[in-house]
């Protein structure tokens, strides 16, 4: 009899949220609980299944582990690191809206996430306040089709495929149906954590209208590529959607410059581009992983001298009040 494969919901559900089970898990320090309990009662521990069976047991230097380990370090206060870097508690317009560039603007479409990311610039977003209501949803739509200069939405989140894909197939035929949008895309990291989420359900809701679509994954090393994300994004592609990435550059995760081509080719082994490096966001309990402007030019330079053109992403910081991410290297 063959087996069922466990669906994403079920992996989703049965996450690691305990630091003490995670540690036993890996077989680490037991010196590292304390921390990680105190740190985690700020932001909780999430790592699903999927996603902790590519991390290297023993070893807390292991570039996966420390993107979910809570650690006392984060509870270190920093004066430049604050709760909401990048102002958007203001750009936050209507529920659900976040509308800061011309010609796009994210929808939050869904507030959960597969897993917490220390690093996460909206680890203090007050997401609670983003879960739509019927009404809501209907709100946000009407602002997208008031705003004729609107041309691209861009899911978001938490992670917008936390949501179901009944969710995500009303909301995609909902914005195909307004004539001024050209284009769709998804910001997720969902699919790296948790393969399984690529169904054929999932294809049908993001691509069965006119919309071009574009997923922009979240990948931070080339450890987190398996041979079920492959697939995963084999499937993606054979359905028309382009696949970009996007990283942060971390402190102890890639932050050199091995990793980071050994990522840029690992994207381009599996068919996906790319797009943009970001510098940290300084968000409060994320100040570890800082990895300075001169370092991070650096790695960049040498990026465009180890790779080809378009396998290099452009290292970029997101600053509150500009018009678009501001590239580090002119
Ligand atoms: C990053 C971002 C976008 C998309 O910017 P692109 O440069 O088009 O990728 C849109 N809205 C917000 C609020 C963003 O942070
Ligand atoms: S998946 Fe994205 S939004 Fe969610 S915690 Fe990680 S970085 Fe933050």
């Amino acid at each position: 009899m063959p087996v069922e494969p466990i669906s994403w919901q079920r992996l989703l559900a049965t996450s690691v949220t305990d630091p003490q089970q995670l540690l036993s898990r890996l077989n680490l320090d037991p010196s590292l609980l304390a921390g990680a309990r105190a740190a985690s009662a700020d932001f909780p521990l999430r790592v699903p299944e999927p996603y902790l069976s590519r991390i290297r047991p023993g070893d807390p230097a292991d570039p996966l582990l420390r993107q979910v380990l809570p650690l006392g370090e984060e509870l270190t206060e920093h004066p430049d690191f604050v709760m909401d870097p990048l102002g958007e508690q203001d750009t936050n317009a209507r529920p659900g809206i976040i509308h800061k560039y011309h010609g796009r603007l994210l929808l939050v479409v869904s507030s959960g996430c597969a897993v917490n990311c220390r690093y996460c610039f909206r680890r203090h977003f007050p997401y609670e306040d983003n879960n739509l209501s019927t009404a809501e949803w209907q709100q946000a739509l009407d602002y997208i089709r008031q705003d004729p200069t609107i041309s691209e939405v861009i899911y978001s989140g938490g992670d917008p495929l936390a949501a179901s894909d009944k969710r995500i197939a009303w909301l995609t035929r909902e914005i195909a149906a307004i004539s001024h949008v050209r284009r769709l895309r998804v910001h997720t990291r969902l699919p790296v954590v948790i393969p399984q989420r690529v169904t054929t359900e999932l294809i049908e809701a993001l691509c069965g209208t006119r919309l071009p679509v574009t997923m922009v994954l979240h990948c931070n090393h080339a450890n987190e590529i398996d041979r079920p994300l492959g697939e995963a994004v084999r499937l993606l592609r054979q359905a028309g959607m382009q696949l970009l990435n996007q990283s942060v550059l971390l402190r102890g995760v890639n932050d050199d410059i091995d990793s980071l081509v050994n990522l840029s080719e690992t994207l381009g082994d599996n068919g996906i581009l790319p797009y943009y490096l970001h510098v940290l966001d300084h968000v409060k309990g994320a100040q570890h992983f800082h990895v300075d402007d001169r370092r991070a030019i650096e790695l960049a330079r040498e990026m465009l001298a180890r790779l080809p053109g378009f396998l290099v992403p452009r290292l970029v910081r997101e600053t509150a009040g500009e018009t678009s991410k501001t590239p580090l290297l002119s």
